[in-house]
């Protein structure tokens, strides 16, 4: 796991693993973290992490979406409370022990040893698009939907981040899972095109801190990959810094979700 500041109150922590995305942030004594590294070691390391860098004790733990990579900050921190999107909190709902089984399947195809099973207790519910205090400051929340049914990004305005979830990533196309949608997808990209021109850096969910100019390079990538997928389907020329053997595995995937 690699650890880096991108502000005083902003950590970046990203996973061995898929290169998972979590962003600790504070303000005053208030802590929160959004999405979580994979591994159970990267898990035990970030409270000590985190008090190195002075970070007051986590509270609250903040969900871009409901992929269960994302959800597993319970392990660092147990008695954290999760807040999510409505959309987010109505999949869990309507989903029960889903992230739980899929975190179990991805256990036992990688021989990981966790140190018990994920709990995950009913998530506050926040308003997106919206606002949520920390400390005395306050986040910006906004509808970030598409690669699944559910999403939020989160602007941190004072630090000059915007934690986007699975977008943006410069690391992975643009993913339709089953639940998602190329249209619902193109259009959070335009809705995060006017928020990564306000902000320093964004962190995608997968694969590190990005600076502003880079995230708008990828959102044109992206935006032409996904107009072209609907036009083309399999013939639609992926972007061209992320055509691995994985990455045309996911292209296979995303033909089957869009209209033939
Ligand atoms: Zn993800």
């Amino acid at each position: 796991m690699r650890a880096v500041g991108v502000h005083a109150d902003a950590v970046v922590a990203v996973s061995g693993f898929w290169q998972t995305t979590s962003t600790a942030l504070r303000a005053g004594e208030e802590a929160f973290l959004i999405d979580s590294p994979v591994l159970p070691a990267e898990l035990e390391a970030l409270p000590s992490l985190l008090a190195q860098a002075a970070f007051p004790q986590v509270q609250g733990l903040l969900v871009t979406h409901g992929d269960w990579d994302h959800l597993l900050g319970r392990y660092a921190f147990p008695d954290a409370s999760i807040g999510c999107g409505e959309s987010t909190a109505q999949r869990l709902r309507a989903e029960p022990g889903a992230a739980q089984r899929e975190l179990r399947a991805f256990d036992d195809e990688h021989y990981v040893e966790r140190p018990g099973p994920l709990s995950l207790p009913t998530p506050q519910m926040l308003p997106v698009p919206g606002h949520c205090g920390i400390g005395e400051q306050e986040l910006e929340l906004h509808t970030a939907d598409g690669h699944t049914v559910d999403g939020m990004a989160i602007l941190i305005p004072w630090a000059s981040v915007l934690v986007c979830g699975d977008y943006l990533s410069p690391v992975e196309i643009p993913w339709l899972s089953e639940s998602g949608s190329a249209s619902a997808y193109l259009a959070t990209l335009d809705r995060l095109e006017p928020l990564v021109e306000r902000v320093e850096h964004v962190v995608p969910g997968h694969g590190g801190a990005i600076d502003a100019e880079r995230a708008l390079a990828l959102l044109r990538e992206d935006r032409a990959y996904l107009t072209a997928l609907l036009e083309q389907g399999e013939a639609a020329p992926l972007p061209l810094a992320r055509r691995t053997g994985a990455q045309r595995k996911i292209h296979a995937e995303n033909v089957t979700r869009v209209p033939a």
